[in-house]
Formats: structure tokens, sequence, C-alpha cells
């Protein structure tokens, strides 16, 4: 099950875990002279980001878990970064922030995250930044190149 994948210590984990808390979904700056999260981490304006979240309808996009009842209390914003491009894919919990690193190639597939392989691809598909079909192809190259050297490192 999805609730088996830890949160604590990934194997890889002091950079994806700087990753998660700084990608949390704060909502708007609440400050005039303070920008939003969204905006200079993600470079999404306020209206687009109102469109994620109404997109999302407070629910991890992956595995519909609600804000409220997933580890953190709220979601983070995910994306994929490329070499050169990111795309922006919607809000989810941590546990499924863990699920795209898998997805990504940033990590191995373990016997928790796999059986979300398909969900997982769905959603990367369904990008709420939308991707075109060539920026889809780039980052599936890129992610082709990290899973041959994950599997040669464990080799
Ligand atoms: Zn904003
Ligand atoms: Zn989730």
């Amino acid at each position: 099950m999805i609730n088996d994948l830890s949160l604590g210590p990934l194997s890889h984990a002091p950079m994806a875990l700087a990753d998660l808390a700084r990608y949390v979904d704060y909502g708007h700056s609440k400050r005039s002279d303070v920008p939003c999260t969204h905006k200079y981490e993600h470079r999404l304006t306020c209206d687009e980001y109102d469109a994620m979240r109404d997109r999302a309808q407070g629910e991890c996009e992956l595995c519909d878990t609600p804000d409220h009842e997933t580890p953190r209390g709220q979601l983070v914003i995910d994306h994929f970064r490329g070499r050169r491009f990111r795309i922006i894919r919607g809000l989810i919990c941590d546990r499924c922030n863990s699920v795209m690193s898998r997805h990504d190639a940033t990590a191995p597939w373990g016997p928790a995250s796999l059986p979300f392989a398909e969900r997982a691809r769905a959603y990367h598909l369904n990008a709420f930044s939308r991707p075109t079909v060539e920026l889809l192809q780039r980052a599936d190259a890129e992610i082709e190149l990290r899973r041959a050297r994950l599997a040669a490192r464990r080799v």
C-alpha cells in the first residue's frame, strides 16, 4: 500500500526532503511585500495557481486523499524538472510525491510504489501546464537515461 512509503530516511533523501519542504502549497502570500511561493518557485501566476487548486479540489490528484488527511496536512506543488525545462504537474500529497520520484526515475520503484505506476503515468501525461508532445518526449528521454543510470548503480 501507499502508506508503506517512508517519508523519512529515504536513501537519497536529504535533497528530496529539502525539495518537499520548499514546494508545499502555501496558498497566496498574505503580505504585499512577499511574493507567493507558487510564483517564485514555479513561475505560476496567481490565476494559474488558483486554476491548479480548482483542478485538485483539495485532494491529492494522484491518490485522492483530502489535503487535511495527508501527513503534512497540505499538498505539495509537483513538477518534473528536466534540463532547461520544467513541467508543472499538479498538487499531490507527500507520499505521491515519492511515487512521482519513482516515475521520474530519481529513485527506483519498490513494492510500495509500483502499484501506483499506471496512475502516476496518467497523472504525468495530464500535467496541469499542458506540456506539448515534444516536451513530454524530452521528459521521457531524460527518464529513460536516469533509469539506465539507476539500473547500472544497482548491478
Ligand atoms: Zn498568489
Ligand atoms: Zn497522494
